[in-house]
């Protein structure tokens, strides 16, 4: 085993994927949130049924389970006003990225989490970023991610290792390695307790879980879970 790792979790599909891969390859597993002013509560409620769903599902898994820290970063929220965090519609700006898109929001997520590891005394942060199903997200990209461990490992003097195992796989991929490592159990909780829609619903229940059916997010999710059920993931 691996001594500790810090996983940014914000109980979506992807994250909760992370912390799985992480409770299984490390002995130590902490988690970080951040609340950075999103339109919608949902996603930040669900983090601790997440949690507290995927560590019984093997007792190991339970044992490495350490704490969680929820860092309040609204101003940087406020500062890089879109679609998820204001009042703007879902839509695609003139850079050709969906409004969506808070600017370098995974550079100030993973600065937070590497000086709250330092502290912890934890040398690799693990993420859901993924270049495979985003929408061009430029702080998605592994090369962006690169020069980040570079940067945190020269600013700390420490050496500070950003994980992204879901990098280069596909939504439906992403399903096929949350039952490779957790099996049904863990794609049960997937379902059942992770959320990922924009529209933060979680009134409607599919067989792929809970959301609004008609996002983006909801759209992505959706669309690998069938993937994934009829067997060939893309
Ligand atoms: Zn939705």
């Amino acid at each position: 085993m691996l001594p500790g790792a810090l996983v940014l979790l914000s109980a979506g599909q992807d994250s909760a994927t992370c912390l799985a891969w992480a409770l299984s390859r490390y002995e130590r597993v902490e988690t970080i949130g951040f609340f950075y002013g999103q339109r919608h509560a949902v996603e930040m409620s669900r983090r601790g049924p997440v949690r507290d769903a995927v560590a019984p599902i093997r007792p190991d898994w339970s044992a490495r389970l350490g704490g969680d820290l929820v860092v309040d970063i609204s101003g940087y929220g406020a500062l890089a006003e879109s679609a998820l965090t204001g009042d703007r519609a879902i839509e695609m700006a003139r850079n050709g990225l969906p409004s969506t898109f808070v600017p370098g929001r995974n550079l100030v997520f993973l600065a937070v989490a590497a000086a709250h590891a330092y502290r912890l005394g934890v040398g690799v942060l693990v993420g859901g970023m993924c270049e495979t199903d985003y929408s061009g997200y430029p702080d998605c990209r592994r090369d962006t991610l690169d020069a980040m461990q570079t940067a945190l490992t020269l600013g700390l003097g420490e050496t500070m290792q950003v994980k992204t195992p879901l990098m280069h796989l596909s939504k439906a991929q992403t399903w096929a390695l949350a039952h490779d490592l957790g099996g049904d159990a863990l794609v049960d909780v997937i379902l059942e307790q992770s959320h990922t829609c924009y529209e933060g619903d979680r009134r409607h229940r599919h067989d792929w879980g809970y959301g609004c059916g008609a996002c983006p997010a909801c759209a992505l999710r959706a669309k690998g879970w069938a993937q994934w059920r009829e067997g060939r993931p893309a």
